[in-house]
């Protein structure tokens, strides 16, 4: 059985990723780091549908060592899922150095960890997919998220210099850039922002981790095998 490995697969989109991937036949790894036992009920209702398909493995993915720790234990990983992520709103002006290297460590190095500990079984084996999910704001900026933005901006560039590197190894390295999705990251939303932003969405409302898991589904899926280095907005049209 083929198998992936989502990292913050105890948060909002990671589990609908999660899920997705067991329902299309993946052995599922689902990584978390403070929500234990989010991952643990995730993991439980999984294996209730399709018996052994998911396990969990903690580790936070901004430090090298746990994370590979994680990747040992896991062995061959086909599709990698770089999905963790964290969020912060503040003015440039207020950012502390902490800040910056904890949005930086997380979202941009946690990426880089897992992408290097992943690469070299799927460069023996010649193949593999790497999904990263970036955000609409490392496309075009997002005003109080300056580090979150250059963090997922970094992203971008990692996916598609990656591609070049690993096309040659029969690896593809794509990216998502999620819009608005209802999950805990925008949990500090009021309804009426969130109403503001579904209207400002030519497609009328807010994304759903559904949505996220689909395109997820279709870059790890045989279908997208001549498709590496893209950035895939899964944004309702909010940024063209
Ligand atoms: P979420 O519900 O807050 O989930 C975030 C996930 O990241 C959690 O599973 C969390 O795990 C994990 N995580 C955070 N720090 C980690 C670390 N150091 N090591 C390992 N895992 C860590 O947020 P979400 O909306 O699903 O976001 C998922 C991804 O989509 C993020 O990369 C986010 O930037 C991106 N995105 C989201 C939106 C949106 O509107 N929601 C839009 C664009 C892009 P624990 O809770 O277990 O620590």
């Amino acid at each position: 059985m083929k198998k992936a490995l989502v990292t913050g697969a105890s948060g909002g989109i990671g589990q609908a990723v999660a899920a997705r991937l067991c329902r299309d036949g993946y052995h599922v790894i689902l990584n978390c780091f403070h929500s234990v036992e989010a991952a643990q009920r995730l993991c439980a209702q999984l294996n209730a549908e399709r018996s052994g398909c998911a396990e969990i493995a903690c580790a936070d993915v901004s430090d090298f060592a746990q994370t590979e720790a994680m990747f040992r234990a896991a062995g061959d990983i086909d599709v990698l899922v770089n999905n963790a992520g964290i969020a912060q709103q503040k003015l440039f002006t207020d950012l502390t150095e902490e800040d910056w290297q904890r949005m930086i460590g997380v979202n941009l190095t946690g990426v880089f960890h897992c992408c290097r500990l992943a690469l070299p079984g799927m460069i023996h084996r010649k193949a593999g997919r790497i999904i990263n999910i970036s955000s609409m704001w490392g496309q075009v900026g997002a005003s109080c998220e300056v580090h979150y933005s250059a963090a997922k901006a970094g992203v971008i560039g990692l996916t598609k210099a990656l591609a070049k590197e690993v096309g040659p190894s029969g690896i593809t390295v794509n990216c998502i850039a999620p819009g608005v999705i209802d999950t805990p990251m925008n949990a500090q939303l009021d309804a009426e922002t969130m109403h503001e932003l579904a209207e400002e969405t030519p497609l009328c409302r807010i994304g759903t981790p559904e949505d996220v898991a689909a395109a997820v589904s279709f870059l790890a899926s045989p279908e997208a095998g001549f498709i590496t280095g893209q950035i895939l907005g899964v944004n309702g049209g909010f940024v063209i």
